[in-house]
């Protein structure tokens, strides 16, 4: 898809008034638009980078898989795995998922959970979800002592080609989105909000914050009430070549350690790294990038001897455990009216955003457009 059609959508001045303004064109920012415009409401995104995938999203992994431990994110991630395997969904006409497979690894007590989630994400989405129990490798994955939950369906997406499908959808539904327009303040005028950009002011029926680990430190008007913090995620891209077999995509959920192949010949690997207040364009850190293939040699034996090819390293935003205690609560408040702050996404945005996109755009639209009446 080409970067201009998708740069351009909605061109000229800014609308004085829409029903919402989202501002960030992240995956949730461009889920959420292409949700509202669907429903025929009159939507701006303001983007600050004049390239789509400038925060998070273009520096995700895009792995994706119905099942998580937390059960909030499980409840996202099913019905998003869904949409991610719909052709009928996409304006490319072709569904994003790569189905190369996903492995859930877990400690042999979980067996029994993870058994129950497989039947339950099969009794849901017609897949063939399984509990493997009794062996010492799977999918290419080494299971290291545990056990795993194997979702032959899932696998990855390319998220900024995913936000690059939702915001031509958008566009083509009369959303006006706008890149290198950074949002400076929003402010409370007449019980409304008034969202301040370079490009002039726009006032809605109600603002939706999708910056992504810029939450944690967000323009006057965009603070949630429940603090965020913005933590840095930091991956390795290494060569895979024969002997070392294609493999699924894995987490590791006793150690927060996964890995995903990319192309015919490469995989990406990760491990949590635990820097806190760290900015989206950080150095990548060479002591992490060193540590994450001796954590991962475990489960992937042949990168003992694989060449290491580059890291990336971005941030997400983290919700702390209120955010977490919430279950619902995909949207918090700012202390601005009807201007809302979108949840930390804690590292897994991407395999909710189908879903969390469709449930911020109904909350979002009842806000907008009742209070309005
Ligand atoms: C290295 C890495 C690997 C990951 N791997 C996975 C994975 O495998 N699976 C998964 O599910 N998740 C993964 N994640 C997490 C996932 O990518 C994020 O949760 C998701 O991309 C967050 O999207 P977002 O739209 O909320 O934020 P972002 O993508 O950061 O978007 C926020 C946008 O807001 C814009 N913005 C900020 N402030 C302003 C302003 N004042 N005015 C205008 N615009 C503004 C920014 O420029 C940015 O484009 C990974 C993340 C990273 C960093």
């Amino acid at each position: 898809m080409s970067p201009d059609r998708i740069l351009s959508s909605g061109g000229g001045e800014l609308p004085a008034r829409v029903d919402v303004v989202v501002v960030g064109a992240g995956i949730t920012g461009a889920s959420v638009a292409h949700q509202l415009a669907r429903r025929g409401v009159s939507v701006v995104v303001l983007e600050q980078a004049r390239r789509p995938g400038a925060g998070a999203t273009g520096a995700s992994g895009g792995m994706v898989r119905a099942y998580d431990q937390d059960p909030v994110v499980a409840e996202l991630a099913l019905p998003s795995l869904a949409v991610y395997r719909d052709p009928a969904c996409w304006a490319s006409g072709r569904a994003p998922l790569h189905a190369v497979g996903a492995v859930s690894v877990a400690d042999p007590g979980q067996a029994l959970a993870l058994g129950e989630a497989a039947v339950r994400i099969n009794g849901a989405l017609g897949t063939s979800a399984r509990l493997v129990a009794d062996r010492a490798e799977v999918c290419g994955i080494r299971l290291a002592g545990g056990v795993a939950l194997v979702e032959p369906e899932a696998g990855w997406v390319a998220p900024t080609e995913v936000t690059g499908d939702w915001l031509l959808q958008a566009g083509a539904d009369g959303a006006v989105v706008r890149h290198g327009v950074r949002v400076h303040e929003v402010a409370a005028r007449g019980g409304r909000p008034v969202v301040v950009t370079d490009a002039g002011e726009v006032s809605a029926g109600a603002v939706v914050a999708a910056v992504g680990p810029w939450a944690a430190d967000p323009v006057p008007g965009l603070r949630s009430v429940t603090p965020v913090r913005s933590r840095s995620i930091q991956v390795t891209i290494v060569e895979r070549r024969p002997p070392a077999p294609h493999h699924a995509t894995f987490v590791d959920l006793r150690t927060g350690l996964y890995a995903k192949p990319v192309g015919a010949d490469r995989t990406l690997i990760g491990m949590p790294h635990l820097v806190w207040g760290s900015p989206v364009d950080a150095e990548p850190d060479p002591v992490h990038a060193r540590a994450t293939v001796s954590a991962l040699t475990a489960h992937l034996p042949w990168l003992a001897t694989a060449a290491q090819l580059t890291a990336v390293r971005a941030a997400d935003a983290y919700g702390g455990p209120a955010a977490h205690g919430r279950a619902a609560a995909l949207l918090e408040p700012t202390g601005v009216p009807h201007t809302w702050s979108v949840r930390g996404w804690n590292g897994g945005g991407v395999k909710t955003a189908p879903e969390a996109g469709r449930r911020i755009a109904d909350a979002c639209l009842a806000d907008a457009l009742t209070e309005l009446a």
